[in-house]
């Protein structure tokens, strides 16, 4: 059988964590690695030809599926609609807010090109928003709740190194065990933000700033911080390499309702993951295999992970499937 060629847009954490992925399944080969900057630049571990992103379209006929690698901030907005003219794609575009209009935009392009493109996917979004899908479709009467952590926050460790005096930080959410026990004996608590988790931040100070002005503005920050209990620590530069270089995460997705008469039902899905990233990239590379094979069937346009059936994430046939996992 053929292979699935993968193409690979943007090689930074993502990137190299789907070469890895990969390279892990039979069914797939890399065919390319495209970055905006100079090709020569990079180091790609297998070995595989690196390309300028403005030659990517000339690849149309090599690559059967794009995976997006590029950030949800400034990169996906852009590049998500502009590739998915010429390929199946697939990307993890995580700003929850702005999903919808991503959704209108990608499937604009992808629609009449008879291109098939998966958006939001990963694993918040994606594995986390299958698991709030199932439960509220299956325990219509009852609460969802998801914890994250404990994890590295991107989005909060940017925030601590544009405080003036930090010059490097990382940040960690941390689901509060109390409110994780009490979800899962069924008493559906209402839970504040505080409640639910804490944030620890390690901080790396400029010389001759000011540790109490710093752990102020951190406690304080409106949106990030101020509504959670949070620990500074300072620690040195080579300690914030030692100890804190790693991309731990997860956390859990728990449904919690009720059936019959009175009888409580919990449903949990919870990830532990060493690295975000590869983790994140292996849920790409599956939801490969699936938009190449709707792309195949026809089924074309924008779609997310609500839209894939599960069968097709396998590198099993349906037959082989209800054999050994059904
Ligand atoms: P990243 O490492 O910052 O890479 C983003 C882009 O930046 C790359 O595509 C690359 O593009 C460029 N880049 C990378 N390293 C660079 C360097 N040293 N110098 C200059 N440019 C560099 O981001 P990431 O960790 O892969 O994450 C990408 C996105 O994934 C995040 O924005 C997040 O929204 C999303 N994500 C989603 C989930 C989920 O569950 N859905 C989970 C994790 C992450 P070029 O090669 O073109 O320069």
């Amino acid at each position: 059988d053929k292979k699935i060629r993968i193409g690979i847009a943007g090689y930074g954490n993502l990137g190299r964590g789907v070469e890895y992925a990969v390279s892990r399944c039979e069914d797939m080969e890399l065919s390319a690695v495209f970055t905006r900057r100079s090709p020569e630049e990079l180091q790609v571990a297998s070995g595989t030809q690196v390309y300028s992103f403005t030659e990517i379209e000339s690849h149309v006929d090599n690559i059967d599926v794009m995976i997006l690698c590029g950030g949800s901030k400034n990169d996906l907005p852009k590049q998500g609609p502009e590739l998915a003219k010429f390929f199946n794609t697939i990307d993890s575009f995580d700003t929850h807010a702005k999903i919808p209009d991503y959704f209108e935009a990608v499937d604009a392009s992808a629609k009449p090109n008879g291109k098939t493109a998966i958006i939001s996917v990963g694993w918040d979004p994606g594995m986390f928003s299958i698991n709030r899908l199932y439960g509220e479709a299956i325990l219509p009467e009852g609460e969802t709740y998801t914890f994250w952590g404990k994890g590295l926050s991107q989005g909060h460790s940017d925030a601590l190194r544009r405080i003036e005096g930090v010059r490097n930080a990382v940040q960690y959410t941390i689901p509060v065990d109390e409110a994780v026990d009490r979800v899962r004996s069924g008493l559906q608590p209402q839970l504040t933000t505080r409640e639910k988790h804490t944030r620890e931040c390690f901080v790396v100070l400029e010389e001759g700033s000011n540790k109490d002005e710093v752990e102020q503005t951190i406690v304080t920050m409106p949106d990030y911080f101020a509504d959670y209990d949070t620990t500074v620590h300072f620690i040195d530069e080579k300690q914030l390499k030692e100890d804190h270089s790693a991309m731990p995460h997860g956390g859990f997705v728990i449904r919690s309702g009720k059936t019959g008469d009175n009888n409580n039902q919990v449903m949990e899905f919870s990830l532990g993951l060493e690295s975000n990233p590869e983790f994140t990239s292996s849920v790409l590379v599956a939801y490969a295999r699936a938009a190449y094979r709707m792309n195949r069937a026809g089924d074309t346009g924008a779609k997310t992970v609500f839209d894939v059936a599960p069968g097709l994430l396998s590198i099993q046939s349906a037959k082989e499937l209800r054999k050994h996992l059904l």
